[in-house]
């Protein structure tokens, strides 16, 4: 089995829960699709934990903005203040280590190919949202592996296409993988979900299923470091919201 993990942004409490929940299936092999620090409290140390844990890591545009102030033009003011929190908070040696994370990688799972990428196959560098079906479909031309694995917009979601070109978003949990058709995965977000549930998410794959793990955590935790650390107010309120 494999375990994928998006868009951690600082919130160890998340990511406790969730390591734990991925050792307790006895799984060993964790790809992070990016976006491991901004917005939360604790982005020293989710690198540190990320590191050690995750044999693949790449790449979001928090992470490169951290490196990049020149990045900071295309973020939000509150996004543009936690941003500057973080750089004043890392260590060298972090944000050496994030300077050395690619955009994309390749993994092969039991045969399978499949593409880890933050935000989209198309221009990875460019942080393109895939939101809507036909985003989706134009995307599918610019990878040729059979999964590709998104994070991004903090939203789960697998789009399947079949080799007819048919398109079908899929909602049945597991969602069982069919011949002869290829998929993009969104893993939605450990640390900041957008999709109305607050719980972390995460990803389960054994290449014939793809689940998703929700898992509560103690959110009034990471939101107490958040005011302590004076990060603004709507991104500790959202939290608790999941938007
Ligand atoms: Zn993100």
């Amino acid at each position: 089995m494999l375990a994928v993990i998006s868009d951690v942004h600082g919130n160890l409490e998340a990511l406790e829960v969730v390591l734990s929940d991925i050792r307790k299936r006895g799984v060993k092999d964790i790809i992070f699709l990016g976006d491991a620090v901004g917005y939360g409290p604790d982005p020293e140390v989710v690198l540190e934990v990320l590191r050690n844990e995750c044999l693949i890591m790449i790449a979001g545009n928090h992470d490169r903005a951290v490196i990049d102030p020149g990045l900071e033009e295309y973020f939000n003011e509150i996004a543009k203040e936690a941003l500057r929190w973080t750089r004043s908070v890392l260590s060298r040696r972090s944000t050496e280590f994030l300077r050395s994370l690619p955009l994309k990688t390749g993994y092969f799972y039991q045969d399978q190919a499949i593409l880890a990428v933050h935000a989209s196959p198309k221009e990875p560098e460019q942080w393109h949202y895939i939101l809507t079906l036909s985003e989706a479909l134009m995307n599918f031309y610019y990878f040729m592996e059979r999964f590709c694995f998104i994070g991004h917009s903090h939203a789960p979601f697998v789009v399947e296409k079949s080799d007819l070109g048919e398109l079908m978003v899929r909602t049945d949990r597991p969602c069982r993988i069919r011949d002869n058709c290829r998929y993009i995965i969104n893993a939605g977000s450990v640390g900041q979900p957008r999709d109305g549930d607050p719980r972390a998410c995460y990803v389960i794959f054994n290449g014939s299923n793809i689940d998703f793990i929700r898992l509560p955590y103690d959110i009034h935790k990471t939101q107490k470091k958040m005011k302590e650390a004076g990060l603004p107010y709507p991104l500790i309120y959202r939290l608790e919201k999941g938007v």
